[in-house]
């Protein structure tokens, strides 16, 4: 099996392939995109579907003591003030003043670049200086021969990637080069604490002199400012202070706000959930990674609400261990799969801990859910903002309390790009007459795979052979999405599915009418062809589509 050769050139594939086969392409591509939203086309659309509806399932309707939500995309602004979003739901930026970029400040890197047994030929501290790679008073003591061994010439940046490290190690060559200095690099590694930093831990005295990623040049970058990521609208004909509100940067405020009401009418009982889908909007800094990081995206958010004196990191750990045992279950890989644990000083006050899945993206090992344990921090914020007590009356001890919860939250879209990058594969395969030729293919779960099944007349001027794939495919579609192909050879129909992910092409050929009425079933990954009834066929898709 053949895949494309470097991380970038395997995530272009993708994305062209999306684009080809009409799974997902920038929004508003008329009039140029619009960076950081996405359209799902007809593809793209049934597989985002089939994420939902598999996660629905699993997490709302099989299980007895989790409910469903749907609460407006805008809520009242309060709810954001209380929740903290409108006081500290931001990043930190930084700016390049010459290039107009912008910068998540905790994904630009820079590090110090050391020279051991450094020599500087006629002029160059001069140039160091005029250029802004070091300060004037560092030049002066440089140029008084005040300097040890490693010596630091300078700075290099980069943006956050797999490469990081290499990155900043070539760009120290070019400015030593550059420079015309003498002597060895000191290699940058992120291995040793404080060597490749970012600039959130930048002191204001290196900002100017490290240099922006878009220019290469230092000076024009700017210290880290906090930029909230909520979009703003306004409500009602006014557009003043009075009449702001936000779309919603995440789900889960809904249930906390709902919490009373759900328990009042739902007939929960502790423990019990409150699941949601629905669209989130952030407006991102830096939104990047084709759909990883986008403005406009989805959200499958559940609270697990617990008794305060519940075992907490017991239940934490279930829902760990639920959450990576569902991703399985819809195909993506266990060997892509991580867990990273936060650190505890980076936690939120209130959190008891989140521990987040990961998984390997082209691009690098990334975020894909967060499981929290955020004790009854939003429960009783809301209570405060609102006078409304949220609390739950404990028969056994006959007093009241406000749960506790345990929240997975994870990105409809993020699932997505992660079936896409771990299904996608070229491979090297025989056509008919024996001659080697390329195949894409997604290797989408059954579960997951927009198409189910691709219904094939052999040929399509035989009328016999038509009303057979007519009708099974009328049959098949009252319960899946199928497709109907007459067009084209074989092969290439097969070839066209591969790359749509279809796990099976069912062909009706002269056996079908003049023999038995079995068909052809052709198995995607294996590409093997046995033949199958029509009773068989329906008991294998129910089987491996629940
Ligand atoms: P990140 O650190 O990557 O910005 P986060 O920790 O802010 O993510 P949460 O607020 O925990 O993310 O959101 C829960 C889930 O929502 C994430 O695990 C991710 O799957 C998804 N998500 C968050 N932001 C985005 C985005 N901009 N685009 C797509 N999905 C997102």
């Amino acid at each position: 099996m053949s895949t494309a050769d470097s991380p970038t050139d395997l995530m272009e594939r993708i994305v062209a392939l999306c684009k080809r086969r009409g799974f997902i392409f920038p929004s508003s591509e008329i009039y140029g995109g619009f960076n950081g939203f996405f359209d799902y086309g007809p593809l793209g659309a049934e597989l985002k579907k089939n994420i939902r509806d598999c996660w629905w399932n699993d997490m709302v309707r099989r299980r007895d003591d989790i409910v469903g939500l749907e609460s407006s995309i805008i809520m009242h602004p309060k709810v954001w003030e209380a929740s903290g979003h409108v006081a500290g739901f931001s990043d930190p930026l930084v700016d390049c003043k010459e290039s107009k970029q912008r910068y998540r400040a905790d994904q630009l890197f820079f590090a110090q670049v050391f020279v051991e047994n450094v020599e500087f030929g006629p002029d160059v501290i001069d140039d160091l200086v005029a250029k802004k790679r070091i300060s004037k008073e560092y030049g002066a003591a440089l140029s008084d021969g005040k300097y040890g061994s490693p010596t630091l010439v300078g700075f290099v940046s980069a943006l956050e990637s797999e490469r990081i490290e290499a990155e900043l190690n070539e760009k120290a060559e070019e400015f030593k080069k550059k420079f015309r200095i003498r002597g060895q690099l000191k290699p940058i590694s992120s291995n040793i604490s404080g060597l490749v930093r970012d600039m959130t831990e930048a002191v204001p005295d290196e900002i100017d002199l490290i240099p922006s990623p878009a220019t290469g040049e230092p000076g024009s970058l700017t210290p880290p400012r906090s930029f909230n990521m909520m979009f703003q609208t306004n409500v009602g004909a006014m557009t003043d202070a009075s009449s702001v509100a936000y779309l919603r940067p995440e789900t889960a405020q809904g249930m906390f706000v709902d919490f009373k009401t759900v328990v009042d009418t739902g007939r929960v009982k502790l423990p019990f959930g409150i699941a949601q889908i629905g669209k989130s909007f952030r407006n991102e800094i830096t939104p990047r990674n084709f759909i990883f990081r986008s403005r406009e995206f989805e959200q499958m958010e559940m609270e697990y609400f617990i008794h305060e004196d519940a075992d907490w990191a017991k239940c934490h750990q279930e829902w760990i261990e639920w959450c990576r045992t569902w991703l399985l279950s819809i195909g993506l890989p266990d060997s892509h799969l991580s867990l990273y644990a936060h650190p505890k000083e980076k936690l939120a006050f209130y959190s008891k801990g989140t521990v987040d899945i990961m998984f390997k993206y082209p691009f690098g090992v990334q975020e894909l859910w967060g499981i929290a344990a955020r004790g009854n921090y939003d429960l009783g914020q809301h209570a405060k903002a609102s006078g409304k007590p949220q609390e739950i009356f404990d028969e056994a001890t006959k007093k009241k309390f406000v749960p506790h919860v345990i929240e997975p939250a994870v990105g409809v879209d993020r699932i997505l790009l992660a079936a896409l990058c771990a299904g996608y594969a070229e491979e090297d395969v025989k056509d008919e007459k024996g001659n080697v030729e390329k195949r894409t293919v997604l290797r989408f779960s059954p579960r997951l795979a927009p198409i189910k099944v691709a219904v094939l007349p052999l040929i399509k001027n035989k009328p016999e052979l038509v009303d057979v794939a007519e009708k099974l495919y009328r049959k098949l579609k009252r319960k899946w999405n199928v497709f109907y192909d007459e067009s084209g050879n074989i092969g290439k129909r097969y070839r066209r599915q591969d790359e749509a992910g279809t796990p099976w092409c069912v062909t009706i050929d002269f056996e079908t009418i003049e023999k038995d009425g079995t068909f052809t079933l052709r198995e995607r990954d294996s590409m093997q062809q046995t033949r199958i009834d029509e009773a068989a066929l329906f008991a294998l898709l129910e089987e491996k589509i629940y």
